[in-house]
């Protein structure tokens, strides 16, 4: 990674990186976003290929998104959504479910209907 310094308090670092099909490619902090994932602490980093346009995305420890968020990269937090903490109850949604639902759907009080149907259940 190499630094330039334009001016008093600018720096743009060309952050060198590699894709999958054109091998070694050279990116400004303005291409790369770093990713970490609030839920387990794993760290990533993106970029579309300036050359190809593929969509890059790669595996980052902990030093590796210091370093690039310290050069200017933007660090985005994410984390898993919170559905894969609620509890299922019941029976899993089978195709007979979801024609009937496309078929309520289709009338026109479907609103009470769904609404009805789940108060009894
Ligand atoms: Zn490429």
């Amino acid at each position: 990674m190499e630094q330039q310094d334009l001016g008093r308090e600018m720096v743009v670092a060309t952050i060198r990186a590699s894709c999958p099909t054109c091998g070694d490619i050279e990116l400004t902090s303005g291409d790369v976003t770093v990713l970490v994932c609030a839920t387990n602490n794993q760290g990533s980093y993106a970029f579309q290929c300036p050359t190809c346009r593929l969509a890059v995305s790669k595996p980052a420890e902990s030093r590796v998104v210091d370093l690039l968020v310290s050069t200017g990269v933007k660090l985005s937090v994410w984390q898993f959504p919170a559905e894969l903490d609620e509890v299922h109850e019941g029976p899993a949604l089978t195709t007979d479910d979801l024609i009937e639902f496309h078929f309520q759907l289709e009338r026109g009080n479907w609103e009470e209907h769904i609404r009805g149907s789940t108060e009894m259940a």
